[in-house]
C-alpha cells in the first residue's frame, strides 16, 4: 500500500514517523530517569532530577505541537481516505494527542512536571515520617495545576473526565460510576456471605499459629521473587528486579524491562507484586516490535495493563496449580514443614485491611471505588486537599470499618497523586475485571492449561496473551481486544461470578 503513495504523503508519513520515534526516546530517557529516581537516586537529587525530568518532557511536549509535525499530519488526515487503514488509525491518534498538547503551554507542562517530581519526593519524606503534613502543601499545588489541566483540556461531564482520558480512552466518571456501583453491591453482598460462613468465623477465632507469622527472611523472599519473575518470563537478559517504596515496572527501551517491589512481613506482598508488575512487564514485552516507535506500538489503555498484570497475580499467582508447583520451593527456603493447605488457605483468606496493595481480591475493588470517589471529589473542588486526611480516614471507617493508625497506612499510602496521576485509579478495577473474563476464556480455549501450570510451565499462558491481547497494540481500544476474545467488554457480572464461585468453595457456601 506505502509504495502506492504519492511523493508528498510519503514525505508526510516518513516525517510523522521520525517525530513520533524522537518522542519515545526522549520518553524512554524520562523512564530511565524516573526508575532512578525511585531507587538508587541519592536523597539530596530531587531538584536536578526535577529540573532534568522537566526539561525532556517538555522537549517531547515541544515536538508534538511542533508545526511541521502538526501541518503533516493534518495533511494527512485530509487525505485519509488515500492512506492504509493502519496509516489512518496513526494519523487519527496523533491528531487526537496534537489536539490536547496545544491546549497546554510549554511552561505550564515543565511547571506541572517539576511540581509533581517535588511532591513525589515529599511524598517519599512524609511516608519516612508518617507525617501528612508534609505532604500537604505539595499535593495542594498538583491538585491545582491538575485542575487547570483538565480545565484546558476541556471535557464535557465532570472536570475529572479531562484527566481520566489519558488513561482509559473512552471512559468518563458518568460511564464508570453505575459500572462501580453495582461492582460495590456486589460485593457487600459476597463479603456478608464469607463472613457468616462458619470458616470465616473459625477464622477469626484462631489467634496465632499462623503460618504468615513465621519469619520470612528478606533477602530470601527478594531471591524467591526473582525466581518466580524469571519462571513466568521476565528473563535476566532483558528485565531487573529492584526495591523501591512502591513497587512499580517501566518499560526503558528495547530489551530493557524493569519492574521493583518491595518486602513486608507477609511474603505474599513481595511475591504477589513482583507476578504483578511481571504481568506488566510481559505485556509491554508482547507489544508488536514493528510499531515499537510510535503510537500504535502502545498498550490500549492502563485498564488493559492493569488486565494483565492482575491476571497473572490473582488467577494464577493465587492459584492452587501455581502454588503446587511452586510450594516444595518456598517450603524448602522458608522450612514450613510441608503445610500446604495452611499456606493456601491463608493466602486466600479474605482479611480487611487498610492497605489497597495489601488487600485480599474481594476488598480490593473497594479500596479503588474509594480513590476513585475521593479522586473525583478532589478535581471537582467537592474535597479540598485540606481536609483529605480527614475525608480518608473517615471513609475507611465508612467502607471497611477500619481506624487507620497512622498517615502511611492512611492517607500517604498510594503514590499515584503524589506523581499527578488524577484519572489512574479506575484503571485497577477495569483490570481486575478484564483479566478475571480472559482467564475464564483462556481456561475455555486450553485444554490441560491448569495441568501445565501446576507444573510450572506458562508458554502457553503467555503465548495466548500476547496473541489475543498483547499484540494489537493501540490498534484496537482496550474494550474492543476484549470484547473480542470473551464475546463482551468490561462485565461486572462476570468478575462477581467469578469471585462468588472461588470464595464460595473457600468459605463453603
Ligand atoms: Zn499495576
Amino acid at each position: 500500500m506505502v509504495s502506492e503513495y504519492s511523493d508528498e504523503i510519503k514525505k508526510d508519513i516518513e516525517l510523522i514517523e521520525r517525530y513520533q520515534k524522537e518522542m519515545t526516546l526522549l520518553g524512554q530517557a524520562s523512564a530511565l530517569l524516573h526508575w532512578d529516581n525511585s531507587t538508587y537516586m541519592p536523597k539530596n537529587a530531587a531538584l536536578g532530577r526535577a529540573e532534568q525530568l522537566a526539561f525532556l518532557r517538555s522537549l517531547v511536549h515541544e515536538k508534538m505541537t511542533s508545526l511541521e509535525f502538526s501541518e503533516s499530519v493534518f495533511r494527512l488526515l485530509e487525505r485519509k481516505d488515500e492512506l492504509s487503514s493502519r496509516d489512518r488509525l496513526m494519523v487519527e491518534k496523533l491528531s487526537k494527542n496534537i489536539g490536547k498538547a496545544g491546549k497546554l503551554s510549554k511552561e505550564f507542562v515543565e511547571r506541572l512536571s517539576k511540581t509533581c517530581s517535588m511532591s513525589f519526593d515529599a511524598w517519599q519524606k512524609a511516608r519516612e515520617k508518617k507525617d501528612w503534613e508534609i505532604f500537604r502543601p505539595h499535593l495542594e499545588k498538583v491538585v491545582e495545576l491538575k485542575r487547570e489541566e483538565a480545565r484546558l483540556y476541556g471535557f464535557s461531564g465532570s472536570l475529572y473526565n479531562g484527566l481520566m482520558d489519558d488513561f482509559e480512552e473512552g471512559m468518563s466518571v458518568e460511564k464508570i460510576r453505575p459500572v462501580f456501583e453495582k461492582l460495590k453491591v456486589g460485593l457487600i453482598e459476597l463479603l456478608s456471605r464469607i463472613e457468616s460462613s462458619d470458616r470465616y468465623r473459625e477464622q477469626e477465632e484462631e489467634s496465632g499459629g499462623g503460618i504468615k507469622e513465621k519469619e520470612f527472611p528478606h533477602a530470601m523472599q527478594i531471591e524467591m521473587a526473582k525466581e518466580m519473575a524469571v519462571s513466568l518470563g521476565l528473563s535476566e537478559d532483558y528485565g531487573r528486579l529492584d526495591i523501591s517504596e512502591h513497587p512499580f515496572s517501566t518499560h526503558i527501551g528495547q530489551g530493557d524491562l524493569r519492574i521493583t517491589t518491595n518486602v513486608r512481613d507477609d511474603p505474599f506482598f513481595s511475591i504477589g507484586s513482583t507476578i504483578h508488575e511481571t504481568g506488566h512487564s510481559l505485556y509491554e514485552y508482547g507489544l508488536p516490535d514493528d510499531e515499537c516507535y510510535n503510537v500504535l506500538g502502545q498498550a490500549a489503555s492502563y485498564g488493559l495493563h492493569e488486565s494483565q498484570s492482575r491476571f497473572w497475580e490473582l488467577m494464577v499467582g493465587m492459584s492452587e496449580e501455581f502454588w503446587r508447583h511452586f510450594f516444595p520451593k518456598f517450603d524448602e527456603k522458608f522450612g514450613l514443614d510441608g503445610r500446604f493447605d495452611d499456606w493456601f488457605r491463608e493466602l486466600n483468606m479474605v482479611k480487611k485491611s487498610p492497605i489497597r496493595i495489601e488487600s485480599d481480591e474481594v476488598h480490593y475493588c473497594l479500596h479503588i471505588i474509594m480513590r476513585f470517589e475521593i479522586a473525583v471529589g478532589l478535581i471537582d473542588g467537592a474535597i479540598e486537599v485540606r481536609d483529605l486526611r480527614e475525608v480518608w480516614n473517615s471513609k475507611m471507617m465508612e467502607y471497611f470499618g477500619i481506624e487507620v493508625k497512622d498517615d502511611k497506612e492512611g492517607v500517604l499510602q498510594d503514590v499515584h497523586w503524589s506523581e499527578g496521576y488524577f484519572g489512574y485509579f479506575p484503571s485497577y478495577a477495569i483490570g481486575t475485571i478484564y483479566a478475571s473474563q480472559l482467564y475464564s476464556k483462556m481456561v475455555e480455549e486450553l485444554s490441560g492449561i491448569k495441568d501445565e501450570i501446576s507444573e510450572g510451565r506458562f508458554e502457553r499462558v503467555r503465548d495466548w496473551l500476547c496473541d489475543r491481547v498483547h499484540c494489537h497494540g493501540s490498534k484496537k481500544l482496550a474494550d474492543d481486544i476484549v470484547k473480542n476474545v470473551c464475546g463482551k467488554g468490561l462485565d461486572v457480572d462476570a468478575f462477581l461470578g467469578y469471585l462468588n464461585g472461588k470464595y464460595g468453595e473457600l468459605y463453603g457456601f
